[in-house]
């Protein structure tokens, strides 16, 4: 079976990031079955952290849930 290579990534604008979480928590990668390390958005000291930005598939429910427009989904290059 051929790798799933994912065509977009999280970005994340650290100035208007405020460590809510909501981006972390609406994410569906890491929740069935939940398996931590397929973790994408942890918030770590009090900001979100990208990190397994190649697991991403584009869903964009980061980016609809924070309320800060500090998430964003680009093409990977
Ligand atoms: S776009 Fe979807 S899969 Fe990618 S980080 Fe955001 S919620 Fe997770
Ligand atoms: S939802 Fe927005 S403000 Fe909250 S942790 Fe995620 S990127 Fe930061």
């Amino acid at each position: 079976m051929n790798e799933v290579i994912n065509t977009y990534i999280p970005i994340v604008n650290t100035f208007l990031c405020n460590g809510c979480g909501d981006c972390a928590r609406s994410c569906p990668v890491d929740k069935m079955p939940r398996n931590p390390e397929k973790t994408i958005l942890k918030v770590i000291n009090g900001m979100v952290n990208i990190l397994r930005p190649e697991l991403c598939e584009g869903c964009g429910l980061c980016v609809e849930s924070c309320p800060q427009s500090a998430i964003k989904i680009v093409l990977k290059e």
